[in-house]
């Protein structure tokens, strides 16, 4: 069952072969055993979480199942969810309880889901390896000595580990696609303003997206369903009809199912820093889409490499605004000692943030500041409209662009941790996609082969034109119809 699609797990609801009682209890037995290792939730609430089986149950009773009730779902700990403790991996929130849901936690209840508890991230999720979290790193299930990547490190252990049916993650420099590629899933960043960021802890606020962290596109699909939709309490949320994303998963059919699709390769995604074990899996995976009918052109995206350097100045500059409000006044952690008002924002703030989250705050006010925005802030916007034209072109070429998602497979713990710029290249791929607000994917590709003999999963990046998720989605489930790297399960955690 933990390795059943969604669609097989309603499937079972609906036909009484188990309730959503049982079907938690499963899940939440394998967190027992596998959660004091791996790290992945940081909050558990064994009552919440079964009274809303039972009622899920009810629901199925009566009738009015839709496709996802009963079934159980971590969530990140990024979105506040009302009467759970909601840190987002940072000492400046340990004891925060949420008043209130955001967007994507009202819509999984509203269909009936089952919400496991809440996932490690990186401290307000900055980071490539969930090692900046307060309450500790993750395991990747793949290889313990490995990190599951960042920020939804938990959300991604929890799915590869099968300690949920599939998870809720946010995106803002790839921290849905890179996870999904370090531990051999499906994820989604959808489109920016797709899903409501309503009750979402801001990171970049032009940036940040949430999305689906699941084994199979099918099931990220009917995630979609559930997550996307317009919402008024986020200025930024797009007022747009309301999709069916399953709706072109219709499988192989024929021969060449792909055929007149246009696959474009950027020449920069296959050039230097990308590990060749990587690009061995990646190219054979693209080699399989050409046997799916689909032909392949040779795409530049010449902005490229500007990607980080734009990246690192506006994420921390919208950062350092963002967080300006965990001051210790209204909630959050404030200083046990203080002398006046400055020195309690001081010492609550020191205290408070840890040292990854100090470093951009401290980036983002100097690129911000009346003598440096000119040079810094104002320049990095111009690029990322530069950025923007690099993809508009590519798009006039092809309809889909594929590469890989991560230059390397999962690290060794440690490894990067002092080095914030080599933690930083992790997103060279993915970057550019959240600067431009299009639609990106991770599905797992194949095994590169580590030095220890444990095969490490590699994924390959889908891009879409804007609200291409539909069309992405089915280009994904084309692949997984013929292949099966997205069934493996870590050895040993079976
Ligand atoms: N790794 C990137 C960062 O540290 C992206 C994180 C994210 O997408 N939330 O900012």
């Amino acid at each position: 069952m933990i390795n059943s699609s969604l669609n097989t797990l309603s499937q079972m609801l609906a036909s009484k072969q188990i309730s959503s009682v049982e079907m938690t209890n499963t899940f939440l037995a394998r967190i027992q055993q596998y959660n004091p290792s791996i790290n992945a939730y940081i909050a558990l609430d064994e009552q919440k979480t079964l009274a809303q089986a039972q009622a899920a149950d009810a629901k199925i009773a009566a009738g009015n199942a839709e496709p996802l009730t009963g079934i159980p779902f971590a969530q990140k700990d990024i979105f506040c969810a009302k009467g759970w403790k909601t840190t987002c991996g940072s000492k400046m929130l340990a004891n925060f309880v949420a008043p209130y849901d955001a967007h994507v936690i009202s819509q999984f209840d509203a269909v009936g889901a089952v919400n496991l508890g809440k996932t490690n991230m990186d401290e307000f999720a900055m980071g490539s390896s969930n090692e900046t979290s307060y309450f500790g790193g993750v395991k990747n299930p793949w290889d313990f000595d490995r990190v599951p990547g960042g920020s939804s490190g938990g959300s991604a252990a929890a799915v590869a580990a099968r300690l949920c049916a599939a998870a809720t993650g946010t995106d803002t420099g790839g921290s849905i696609r890179q996870p999904a590629s370090l531990c051999g899933f499906t994820g989604l960043k959808p489109t920016y303003g797709l899903v409501s960021r309503y009750g979402m802890i801001a990171f970049a606020s032009s940036l940040d997206q949430a999305g689906p962290m699941a084994k199979s596109a099918e099931d990220c699909a009917l995630m979609m369903n559930v997550m996307a939709g317009f919402d008024a309490r986020d200025s930024t949320s797009l007022n747009r009809p309301k999709e069916d994303y399953t709706r072109g998963l219709s499988g192989v059919t024929g021969d060449q199912p792909l055929k007149g699709l246009r696959i474009g390769l950027p020449k920069e995604y296959f050039a230097e820093g990308l590990e060749a074990s990587v690009a061995k899996v990646v190219q054979e995976a693209i080699a399989e889409y050409r046997k799916l009918g689909a032909e392949t052109v040779e795409i530049s995206l010449p902005n490229s490499h500007l990607s980080i350097p734009v990246y690192y100045v506006l994420a921390p500059a919208e950062a350092s605004s963002n967080l300006s409000r965990y001051d210790g006044v209204r909630y959050g952690h404030r200083a046990a000692e203080y002398d006046d008002l400055m020195d309690m924002y001081m010492k609550s703030r020191a205290e408070g943030f840890g040292a990854e989250v100090k470093r951009r705050i401290l980036i983002g006010t100097y690129v911000l500041s009346a003598g440096y925005y000119d040079a810094y802030y104002l320049k990095a916007q111009q690029i990322r409209r530069l950025i923007v034209q690099d993809f508009t072109e590519a798009f006039k070429q092809c309809d889909i662009i594929m590469g890989p998602t991560a230059p390397s497979t999962a690290f060794k713990a440690g490894e990067k941790a002092d080095d914030p710029v080599a933690m930083y290249l992790q997103d060279v791929y993915t970057i550019a996609t959240n600067l431009a607000g299009l639609p990106g994917m991770s599905i797992p590709a194949g095994f590169a082969p580590s030095h220890l003999g444990k095969p490490l999963p590699v994924g390959l990046q889908l891009i879409g034109n804007y609200f291409d998720e539909a069309r992405m989605l089915d280009v994904a489930h084309a692949y997984q119809q013929v292949s099966d790297w997205h069934t493996h399960m870590p050895v040993g955690l079976e």
